[in-house]
């Protein structure tokens, strides 16, 4: 097998923190290389912009990183360009050496009970999705005249619904929220946001850092049922014997301790409940009946087994978050039971286990939905690993510069450069500036792509 031709070319598809992670891998192992970043938004950065909240500034500075690689001369940023739709994974093939799929996770698992689809029913990934100001959730409007709102998980996302639900807008005013998600909730009437466990708080994934982010909120109490901490004996060695689950009980102790201070909302936190139906009225949800769990050992693992008992709580507004799922990409293998691209870990395999040639995997649509932004840095780096390993890249049609931006312009697709999003960022950052916010994302489409046409017409 002869060496792949010069420069090596690789297309990724997916500008998240996965995509980015591999680019700039390849970059820093050769010099005669050519990244062509793909997304099917007009924006980079994948869910550091459309899914961690905006009030945690701080884990989106991420960013800066993924500028930097945006910057160099070797990269080439196709946003707008939605793969398998406007171009097909083989159409790149051919014109690339490789191609890396890091498309992420975009849909969600739902709860699969009676009511799930009444109105003011959404999973969280809308909700994040639209206070995010994602394009194509810009429409949500979700009901916020209710008293009570239900977050069904306690995982990190619940967290991030439940806290924003809980907020003052005031609390929000500073961030990079969607202008009408603001408008929206300066208008909320909830009063109690509850978030549900399936299984015990020794089983609740948080870190202690967001549970005391949750305590120490200026608009709502934190409420948590002492009886809901009495442990069994398997929860309560699971505890003893991880440091930060044993934080993670203490503050929960603490905050059951502590009387309410009489903050407008309320965040009460429920375990070993699970929403068994949703019950309806004028086709709104109105309330959830929650069964009641025990848990049960099952070689290691504790499961939430129902014990029958009911209650029932008012729901206006039911997010679940119950976890994300990959959905497939048109030409490309598709594990429907796991929601993944299967792969050997860093090539997608076809059914039968061959290697895809030249097509890898890496990010939650590889590994699925699980882990922060840095944990898909390693696994990018493995894949890429792989990927300059690989003796039978095969050798593309045309992998000439021109290729991609003549198949997209055949086929009238607007892609979005990277100097169309330098333009669009400058745009938000300086209606942000002016608002004392970092940016203020426009959020439709096609606003994204005139705002940039217009900035770079003006510059
Ligand atoms: C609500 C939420 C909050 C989170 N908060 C935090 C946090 O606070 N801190 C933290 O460290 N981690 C957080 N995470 C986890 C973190 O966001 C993920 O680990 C990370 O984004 C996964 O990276 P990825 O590149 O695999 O997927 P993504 O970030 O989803 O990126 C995938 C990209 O692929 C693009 N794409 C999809 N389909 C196509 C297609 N057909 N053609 C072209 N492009 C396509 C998408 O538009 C997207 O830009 C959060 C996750 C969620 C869901």
């Amino acid at each position: 097998m002869s060496a792949p031709s010069s420069p090596l070319t690789v297309a990724i598809v997916g500008a998240g923190p996965s995509g980015f992670f591999a680019a700039d891998a390849l970059l820093k192992a050769r010099d005669d290389v050519r990244v062509d970043l793909f997304d099917r938004l007009p924006t980079p950065f994948g869910l550091v912009r459309y899914g961690v909240a905006p009030d945690h500034a701080k884990i989106k500075a991420v960013t800066r990183t993924f500028e930097a690689t945006l910057r160099d001369s070797r990269v080439r940023f196709f946003g707008n360009v939605d793969v398998g739709r406007d171009v097909t994974v083989d159409e790149l093939r051919a014109r690339a050496h490789a191609v890396v799929l890091s498309v992420g996770a975009s849909s969600d698992r739902s709860l699969g009970i009676e009511g799930e689809d009444l109105a003011g029913s959404l999973s969280a990934t809308e909700f994040v999705a639209w206070y995010n100001g994602h394009p194509e959730y810009a429409d949500l409007a979700p009901d916020l005249s209710g008293r009570h709102a239900v977050v069904v998980g306690v995982g990190n996302v619940a967290v991030d619904v439940a806290r924003v639900l809980a907020k003052s807008v005031d609390e929000l005013r500073g961030t990079d929220v969607a202008d009408h998600a603001l408008e929206a909730l300066a208008e909320s009437r909830i009063e109690t946001v509850t978030m549900l466990g399936r299984r015990g708080p020794a089983q609740a994934k948080w870190t202690t850092k967001e549970l005391r982010e949750l305590g120490a909120l200026a608009n709502a109490d934190l409420e948590v049922d002492p009886a809901d901490l009495d442990l069994d004996p398997a929860s309560q060695r699971a505890v003893e014997a991880d440091a930060a689950q044993g934080r993670n009980l203490a503050f929960l102790r603490e905050a059951a301790a502590t009387p309410p201070a009489g903050k407008p909302r309320t965040l009460r936190l429920r375990f070993l409940a699970s929403p068994t139906r949703l019950l309806g009225r004028d086709g709104h949800v109105h309330q959830m009946i929650v069964g009641r769990n025990r848990l049960e050992d099952r070689d290691g693992y504790l499961a939430a087994v129902a014990t029958g008992e009911e209650e029932t709580l008012g729901a206006d507004l039911v997010l679940r978050s119950v976890g994300y799922r990959g959905v497939p990409l048109p030409g490309v293998p598709f594990d429907a039971k796991r929601g993944v691209i299967p792969s050997d870990g860093d090539q997608v395999t076809h059914e039968d286990g061959t290697p895809v040639s030249g097509v890898y995997v890496c990010g939650w649509i590889g590994r699925g939905p699980s882990g922060v932004i840095g944990t898909n840095k390693p696994d990018a780096v493995h894949t890429v690993e792989a990927l300059l390993g690989d003796p039978h890249l095969p050798e593309p049609d045309d992998p000439s510069d021109a290729a991609i931006p003549a198949l997209l312009d055949a086929r009238g697709v607007r892609w979005f450069d990277a100097d169309a999003w330098h333009a669009l960022d400058a745009v938000e950052r300086a209606a942000g500036e002016a608002a004392g916010r970092p940016r203020v994302k426009v959020t439709s489409r096609e606003a994204m792509l005139d705002a940039a046409d217009g900035a770079r017409l003006d510059a």
